[in-house]
């Protein structure tokens, strides 16, 4: 059994009488690249902020390395590193002098931290070159390079992408791949745009409105996405019951503004247009299409999913 780095089982959050985050259950595996996915204001940053308790949840439970309770969980942060916004960095001061100032700050031990955290992310010949002039992807990596001081064996990034220009996403993306894969860091990386988590993330947590609509590894997601024909129909269940009933089809989805992903028969859509004419449903559209994860996405949260 893989073993679990982080869990949160019905985690919630209140501000006042409002629900921010509703009972959320996550799962991140040892080793995994786990993106949060969700529109502004969906809790991500509740979610990660109470992980490393900057908030204090409402109801449910964090367990962090298998412990739970907060005197445990105290000592298990300190195997977390977390960057939740871009810190406030001195802008007259170098790279190395910033993170050396913040070593010096925590109490860690060994100067070396600082060096090997500048190479990590790829900022260690920057050499006098100020804060202040750093771009904004050269801000961010030094944010991780904080992260990472404390060798942790859990980062949490919160929107560490947004921003970025497209070559500085690739980048940042390829240094998360590298230090997951150089020194087993177990990541949770949180984003409103999934696209940008592509490649890059093993599972995934759409987030909405608070609520986890779904847990999903990567191989399934792209499962979910293959090519499909999307029927618009004025009545997609029963469109959906003939295509089971006359044609013996099963691999398909009703999706969100009466539509239906049919995934099998692709080569002969003639046979659908004839089944679904004789039975008098009317078919508004019929498109062969490559769902992306985005469309995904959006339907996840625009509406209910069948089969
Ligand atoms: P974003 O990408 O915009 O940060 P998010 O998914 O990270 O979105 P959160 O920042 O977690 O979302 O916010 C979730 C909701 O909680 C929002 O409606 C926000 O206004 C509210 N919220 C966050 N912090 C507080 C607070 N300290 N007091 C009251 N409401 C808050």
């Amino acid at each position: 059994m893989s073993e679990n780095v982080l869990v949160a089982r019905s985690l919630t959050k209140r501000y006042g009488g409002v629900t921010v985050v509703d009972q959320v259950d996550l799962t991140l595996p040892k080793g995994e690249i786990y993106g949060l996915v969700g529109r502004n204001g969906a809790g991500k940053t509740t979610i990660i902020r109470m992980v490393c308790a900057q908030t204090l949840p409402s109801g449910g439970e964090i367990e962090l390395f298998g412990v739970t309770g907060e005197g445990e969980l105290q000592k298990a942060r300190s195997r977390t590193g977390a960057m939740v916004e871009i810190p406030s960095f001195y802008p007259y001061l170098t790279a190395r002098e910033n993170l050396e100032y913040y070593r010096r700050q925590r109490g860690i031990a060994g100067r070396d931290v600082v060096e090997d955290a500048l190479q990590q992310v790829g900022l260690a010949n920057t050499g006098r070159k100020k804060f202040k002039t750093f771009s904004l992807g050269m801000k961010q990596r030094l944010g991780l390079a904080l992260a990472l001081m404390d060798r942790p064996e859990l980062l949490l990034l919160d929107e560490p992408i947004n921003g970025l220009d497209p070559e500085g996403i690739v980048e940042f993306r390829n240094l998360l791949l590298e230090l997951n894969r150089q020194y087993h860091t177990t990541i949770l990386i949180s984003s409103h745009i999934l696209s940008e988590l592509q490649n890059l993330a093993t599972r995934y947590g759409f987030l909405d409105k608070g609520k986890m609509l779904e847990e999903v590894s990567a191989v399934t997601l792209a499962e979910k996405c293959r090519d499909c024909l999307e029927l618009k129909v004025d009545d997609a269940p029963r469109a959906a019951a003939l295509l089971e009933r006359q044609l013996g089809y099963r691999d398909f989805e009703v999706v969100a503004g009466g539509a239906i992903w049919l995934y099998e028969g692709l080569g002969e859509p003639e046979k659908v247009t004839r089944l679904l004419i004789e039975q008098g449903v009317s078919l508004a559209g019929m498109e062969h299409r490559g769902a992306n994860l985005e469309d995904y996405f959006l339907n996840l949260i625009g509406g209910v999913r069948h089969g």
